[in-house]
């Protein structure tokens, strides 16, 4: 069976903590949808630092995001990430792109012990990022931070969602990553959950496209390249190294460290400490008020499910693809209800399949036939 660099059996490559949904901005793609005023129930610093020490006994150098909201809501959260580091954590945050996050900040920040920052760059220019974010100054704002970041020697990341309304601008975001000097660029196809579920997601020959063109970038880039809530990534990757469909899982690296879904080196703790397999899949597994952290990732029913491949229906689970794909669950979930059920951006249907395919492939829709303007974007 395909075995992972980390077994996600045991630990999560990723823990997600929601310190708060407070937040100034009002994204429209925003899962938490947030709001201006922190929530009475939040766990306090003494519960977050528990929980950060029981992650800790995940194993070291377990890699921590602190998300929101804006976690900048916070006033603890440098104190956080001092004690997540002084448990031997690699921390990491993701702030939002506002007046809050200035260079005294990220200076405190990168004092504290932060690994990396990820900030969320959804256009090329002021006009398509800041309608977006739905906050006129928030693409200076972010410029300028992620400038910042670099100058202090904090690695940066970019995250950038993919959905109708940004799609175009995904070339030009692309030039942005170069220029800021960002390590990853972690690319989110939308799942239509929280505010996001009034945006327009790609079809599934479109995210094809962009998939493709995605392991273009990623072959011609100093940066890295992952997406988020798009697993099939990966297949797409194995498909361009073994184009006659001889090998379904990777001999080497391919995958291997972006090898996660829902659930399966993946886990999210909400801001009053409910824990779910990813922060677009709401259903809960219990609260870090209650159990553990380790014990929750390790033994809930719903996780331990979410790492069956050969549990997934339809056409994930005849999928020749499924240990190093697996589908979205988060997607799944969203569109059936079921977080086993087929994920319907996957255009890949396995040879000889004849069982049910994804509902949503029979809607009518508005879609757009291609992408444009990705390929020639690559050559110029
Ligand atoms: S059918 Fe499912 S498991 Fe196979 S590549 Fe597509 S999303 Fe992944």
């Amino acid at each position: 069976m395909y075995k992972r660099a980390i077994d996600t059996d045991e630990r999560p490559f990723v823990l997600i903590w929601e310190l708060t949904q407070a937040c100034e901005l009002a994204c429209k793609h925003c899962r938490a949808e947030a709001e201006p005023a922190r929530h009475p129930k939040e766990l306090t610093t003494r519960e977050g630092k528990e929980l950060l020490a029981d992650a800790a006994a995940f194993g070291d150098g377990q890699l921590v995001v602190l998300s929101g909201g804006d976690p900048l809501a916070r006033p603890d959260v440098i104190e956080l990430i001092e004690y997540g580091t002084s448990q031997g954590l690699r921390m990491t945050m993701t702030p939002s792109g506002t007046g809050s996050l200035t260079r005294e900040r990220i200076e405190a920040m990168a004092d504290a012990g932060l690994k990396r920052m990820a900030v969320s760059l959804d256009g090329a220019t002021a006009a398509t990022h800041d309608e977006f974010r739905q906050e006129a100054g928030s693409f200076e704002q972010t410029m300028a931070a992620a400038r910042a970041a670099r100058e202090e020697g904090l690695p940066l990341q970019i995250n950038t969602t993919v959905c109708q309304e940004t799609v175009a601008d995904l070339p030009a975001i692309r030039d942005l990553v170069e220029e800021l000097d960002a390590v990853l660029w972690s690319v989110f196809f939308l799942v239509p959950v929280g505010r996001g579920a009034v945006l327009d997601s790609i079809d599934p020959e479109a995210a094809e496209e962009v998939m493709e063109w995605l392991h273009e970038v990623q072959s011609t880039s100093d940066f890295g390249v992952k997406t988020t809530e798009a697993p099939h990534y990966r297949r797409v990757a194995l498909q361009s190294k073994f184009p006659d469909g001889e090998q379904a899982t990777p001999p080497d690296g391919i995958g291997r460290r972006t090898g996660i879904t829902a659930g399966d080196g993946f886990a999210f703790v909400s801001h009053i400490g409910d824990v779910y397999p990813s922060g677009f899949l709401p259903r809960s597994a219990g609260n870090v008020r209650d159990v553990g952290i380790v014990d929750i990732y390790r033994n809930a029913p719903l996780f331990t499910s979410l790492r069956d491949k050969d549990a997934l229906k339809g056409k994930c689970g005849a999928c020749p693809f499924r240990q190093v794909c697996g589908g979205s669950r988060s997607r799944a979930y969203a569109h059936t209800a079921d977080p086993l059920a087929s994920d319907p951006l996957c255009s890949f249907v396995p040879e000889g399949y004849d069982g049910p395919l994804p509902d949503s492939w029979n809607d009518e829709g508005d879609k757009p036939e291609t992408v444009p303007s990705l390929r020639s974007s690559l050559s110029d």
